[in-house]
């Protein structure tokens, strides 16, 4: 049954929890609502987050769910859509997207300067022509419930009523509240992950990010869904519906860019879902080691983070897999063209680093040898391999590859030289004699030009 009888905020204090126009917005948006005579209600990690923040003054919300419980009377216009529509007239610089045929409607604020950055999505819980007015307590109840119970976890699936009468309940069908008090990450049904496997990621994001337990039914459920065949199941859809892919990614993408993808990725592994980026994925002690390891030199080699630093985990991981496999994978996840290239090369560049990298000791055959690979390549392979291997690897990025001769084109053009083919082989000579220790001056520089590259006349 519905449990409306708890309010654990009345929307007195639901109003100290915005800000002043956001709260308006929610006003506007009610109004419009009440004057069709439909419901609309806050709903999803809006509500979620809105209930956690007990003690802090107000909640910074960037990205709002709200559901319009009615029917339009033109059949072919859903109530979501004409809401946004009756928020646009209001709300002029607003944007507005309709997605799907006519069920929802997004609204879009970029940089406003009293809304800043915001994102409203208006669904319409009524996905049938259904003759009884929303007053009717019983019809309502069962439109919002069943959108309610189309959501991942509990936490995720209360709603608040805006519209009056009632405003500011909180209904609560599956035992949110209590989940949320309690901090557990609880799914609706048995069959939601089979349903769909990206929830599994969603809740290892959710338990992480919000310091919840996985609640113990539900954790069974994903060892389920993993141990009855997800990958397959992702693979299969293949080329017919790549939505799956694309929301596994976002996932992904999700969980190692957040400042916890640690613990995040240490409870994908205890629940076996990194499985579902391949069947042989493990987080063992050595794949763990390398990741940490990989990020501490991201960080070292690139601070402004131009890199996709999220991508670059995963890179590590699929780089784990057996050769013949990583490029699949690579496919699979939709990564960037450069990143499968890289994975689809590694297997050579690896074979070829180790094979030649021990036996140059010459610091200019070694910059020479090493400046073929990219940061990114020379990076995962530093991981990956022996203390010989990895040490070459990080003088060459941390002080070889920095070293500059001493005199550039235009020393050498105000020498006498003239520019050409020959300008390249002095540059390079002076280069490897720099590095190996032969010119430490610009004198010394001038000097060594002077004696190998004598001028004709
Ligand atoms: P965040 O604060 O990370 O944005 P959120 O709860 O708003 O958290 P979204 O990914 O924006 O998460 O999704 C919004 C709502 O849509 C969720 O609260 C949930 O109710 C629902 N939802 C999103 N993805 C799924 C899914 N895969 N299955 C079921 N419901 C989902």
């Amino acid at each position: 049954g519905v449990n409306t009888a708890y309010c654990p905020l009345p929307i007195s204090r639901l109003r100290d929890r915005l800000t002043a126009p956001l709260w308006k917005l929610l006003q506007k948006a009610s109004q419009e609502a009440e004057k069709r005579g439909w419901h609309l209600y806050l709903v999803g990690g809006a509500v979620r987050d809105l209930l956690l923040a007990e003690n802090q003054k107000q909640v910074l919300l960037e990205d709002i769910d709200l559901v319009v419980d009615g029917f339009h009377k033109s059949a072919d216009v859903g109530a979501g859509v004409e809401l946004a529509k009756a928020l646009q007239k209001i709300y002029p610089g607003v944007r507005l997207e309709v997605h799907g045929q006519f069920q929802t409607a997004a609204l879009l604020w970029h940089k406003d300067p009293d809304l800043g950055s915001l994102w409203v999505d208006i669904a319409t819980a009524r996905t049938e022509f259904y003759p009884y007015p929303a007053a009717n307590p019983e019809v309502e109840a069962s439109s919002i419930r069943q959108d309610l119970y189309r959501r991942d976890f509990t936490i995720n699936a209360l709603a608040m009523r805006l519209t009056k009468p009632r405003a500011g309940e909180l209904l609560d069908f599956f035992g949110g509240l209590l989940d949320l008090q309690s901090r557990q990450i609880r799914v609706l049904h048995a069959n939601s992950f089979i349903e769909d496997p990206t929830r599994i990621y969603r809740a290892v994001r959710f338990a992480v990010r919000l310091n919840f337990e996985i609640e113990p039914q539900t954790e069974s459920y994903i060892r389920y869904a993993i141990a009855s065949g997800i990958y397959e199941q992702i693979q299969g859809r293949n080329g017919r519906a790549p939505a799956l892919e694309t929301r596994l990614k976002s996932e992904l993408k999700y969980i190692l860019q957040a400042p916890y993808w640690k613990p995040a990725l240490q409870l994908l592994a205890h629940l076996e879902a990194l499985r579902c980026i391949h069947p042989t994925l493990e987080l063992d002690e050595k794949l763990w080691w390398e990741v940490r390891l990989f990020d501490r030199c991201l960080q070292k080699f690139d601070p402004q983070k131009t890199l996709e630093h999220w991508q670059m985990r995963l890179e590590v991981l699929i780089a784990y897999l057996a050769p013949e496999f990583r490029s699949k994978v690579a496919n699979n996840l939709q990564l960037p063209v450069d990143s499968i290239e890289r994975l689809e090369n590694l297997d050579k560049a690896e074979n070829n680093i180790i094979e030649s990298l021990p036996k140059l000791q010459l610091k200019s055959e070694i910059v020479q040898f090493l400046r073929q690979y990219n940061l990114q390549t020379l990076i995962l392979i530093a991981v990956r391999n022996s203390r010989i291997i990895r040490q070459k690897i990080w003088r060459y990025l941390t002080e070889w590859s920095h070293i500059k001769a001493h005199l550039n084109g235009n020393d050498l053009k105000a020498l006498g030289y003239k520019p050409g083919k020959q300008f390249k082989e002095i540059l390079d000579a002076l280069l490897t004699a720099t590095l190996d220790g032969k010119i430490d001056s610009r004198e010394s520089a001038e000097a060594f030009v002077a004696e190998h590259f004598p001028l004709e006349n």
